[in-house]
């Protein structure tokens, strides 16, 4: 089952993959995972919908 990720700013849905990587500015070695639509770094879990 997909894992769905929710942003907690702009209520943006969708999977780990669409997710856009931005290098880190302390370590360019690391980056992170932030949303495509505002960047924001935090997400909560979304369940997918359920039909019927
Ligand atoms: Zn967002």
């Amino acid at each position: 089952m997909t894992e769905l990720l929710k942003c907690c700013r702009c209520r943006w849905v969708g999977i780990k993959a669409e997710l856009r990587s931005v290098p880190n500015p302390k370590d360019c070695a690391m980056s992170h995972n932030v949303c495509p639509r505002c960047g924001c770094k935090s997400f909560t879990d979304a369940q997918e919908p359920k039909n019927g």
